[in-house]
């Protein structure tokens, strides 16, 4: 019988989860991902099917009459004609190819991949705000304006800043735009400067925001106990550095401990702090990066804040200042007079305004998400999240730590980093550990970040994962530490479960192959 939506089962298909699997621990791991699908365009000629079975449109409109010819469309060769059920399922089952926070655990350390609850998706698809157009008069966006004022407020509050901008894209976009501050405050005092200090476990963002605006950036080497030291920071310290960017906890999964003997060094010489937010996770609640003395600091919505993560977009990265910064704020600006919301979109009003980042007033349907979590959580649900966050990640610590080397004693705070170097001399990497926890249904962590660390895996739970999934992710752990030790050469040939496997990464993300014909390999 043929088979005409191009679906195969794959000969070695592995069905079941991972707690039927004979191979791989419990834990309600996600396993399968195993199926051939073929381009639509490879479904064959047209054959006269179509996804629709309305009438034609009445009337006597003649599209060669009415319409001039350079529009008129003769036809597309190999242009397939399907069905509306061929074309849900190619797509749905290619949605399946991957792994996502609502498919499985997904570890991914700095990224903080936490799940995305439902109810903030739910409002983000209110018509009133879904449909609302960024052209729309504010008379008729009030409501808009209000949502934006609320989050404005709620995120200033919750890092201890005077105010916020929402414009930015994402958390690079935020580093960017807090560096395009700091450099306009120095240069409106008439003293540009040169140099910006970065740590060594610093996400490659930081010195190239730093770059972007004419920085040259001094890397500063952390101490043995992953932590940053005033006496590092003291030395580096002149009048020419403009700022200093700090993440805290760091990539390491760190506190930085003396951000306030580090912000008087730098302040004292003309500095300002930079604080890349990106593991807020870890303070919400608890501490606020504001009160620590950080002149400017940026959040990811779509880490902290539950946001999804997209394929690269749409992020949404706000930065936060301190009083002397507010006049650079960039443009647009929500300010509110007496009931009414304004939207201040015009340098005439904020003639020190860095000016704008992108079109309109950044990514709106982000803004609903973050402000549904946060007023759903509120104060006491929001510390929660951080306090379960590094809860479970020092659950995580103290469960594989056997198994695994820990390069750093220092207590962890929402992740942990672990090297290969247990399993090193089985000829076994990080790389291969990474590929292996495919095959136990998790997506893998970060690998070979931060730099300071050799063979870096990089493990960030969050708060949203239940115990039982921890359990489950240790298993798996557990049980490929002691396959590396039996069968190593199992280990390096992993993953064997997804349809493609061991890609070449840099060549795959720069020169994807779309195209599968039966019977092809892909290298
Ligand atoms: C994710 C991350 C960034 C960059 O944020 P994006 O939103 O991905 O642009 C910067 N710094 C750290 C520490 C991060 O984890």
């Amino acid at each position: 019988m043929s088979n005409p939506t191009g679906w195969k089962p794959r000969i070695e298909q592995e069905s079941g989860t991972a707690a039927t699997h004979p191979e791989v621990g419990a834990g309600g791991a996600t396993s399968g991902l195993a199926h051939e699908e073929r381009l639509l365009f490879e479904h064959g000629a047209a054959n006269g099917r179509t996804g629709v079975s309305l009438p034609p449109a009445g009337g006597d409109f003649d599209p060669e009459r009415e319409l001039p010819p350079e529009l008129l469309r003769a036809g597309i060769e190999g242009l397939p004609t399907l069905g509306e059920l061929e074309v849900v399922r190619h797509f749905t089952r290619l949605s399946a190819w991957n792994h996502g926070i609502d498919t499985g655990f997904y570890p991914l350390g700095s990224c903080t991949m936490k799940y995305n609850p439902k109810s903030s998706e739910a409002l983000a698809r209110l018509p009133g705000f879904a449909n609302a157009h960024p052209l729309l008069p504010p008379e008729l966006a009030q409501g808009s304006l209000e949502l934006m004022f609320q989050l404005e407020r709620a995120l200033s509050e919750i890092s201890g800043f005077a105010a916020t901008t929402l414009a930015p894209a994402a958390g690079a976009q935020g580093e960017l735009t807090g560096v395009m501050m700091i450099r306009a405050w120095h240069v409106a005092r008439g003293d540009a400067r040169k140099r910006v200090l970065v740590p060594d476990t610093a996400h490659g963002t930081n010195p190239a925001s730093c770059a972007q605006n004419g920085y040259d950036v001094v890397q500063l080497e952390s101490g043995p106990d992953g932590r940053l030291h005033p006496e590092t920071v003291r030395d580096a310290m002149d009048e020419d550095v403009a700022a200093i960017m700090i993440t805290s906890p760091n990539t390491l999964g760190i506190f930085e401990a003396h951000i306030a003997e580090i912000a008087e060094i730098v302040h004292a010489k003309g500095g300002l702090l930079y604080g890349d937010g990106a593991n807020l996770n870890a303070l919400l609640g608890v501490a606020r990066p504001g009160d620590m003395g950080f002149d400017v600091m940026q959040f990811n919505l779509h880490k902290t804040f539950a946001t999804p993560h997209g394929g690269g977009g749409p992020g949404s990265g706000p930065v936060a200042v301190s009083e002397k910064l507010v006049p650079f704020l960039p443009l647009p600006v929500v300010v509110k007079e007496g009931e009414r919301y304004r939207l201040v979109n015009d340098g005439k009003e904020r003639p020190r305004t860095i000016g704008k980042l992108r079109e309109f007033h950044g990514n709106f349907g982000m803004f609903v998400r973050a402000l549904a979590l946060i007023r759903e959580y509120g104060p006491e649900g929001l510390k929660a999240t951080a306090q379960l966050a590094v809860l479970n990640a020092n659950y995580l610590r103290a469960r594989l730590k056997d198994a695994y080397d820990l390069p750093y004693e220092t207590d962890s705070l929402h992740e942990v980093v672990f090297t290969d170097k247990a399993q090193k001399p089985t000829g076994v990497t990080t790389m291969d550990l990474a590929k292996r926890l495919i095959d136990h249904g998790f997506h893998p962590p970060t690998i070979y970040f931060p730099l300071v660390v050799h063979g870096a895996l990089m493990i960030e739970p969050t708060e949203t994962e239940s115990k039982e999934t921890l359990d489950g992710f240790v298993d798996g752990m557990h049980a490929i530490a002691e396959q590396a030790r039996t069968d190593p050469e199992g280990v390096r040939a992993s993953p064997r479960k997804p349809v493609r496997a061991r890609l070449d990464e840099t060549r795959a993300a720069r020169k994807p192959v779309l195209r599968w014909r039966p019977g092809m390999k892909v290298e």
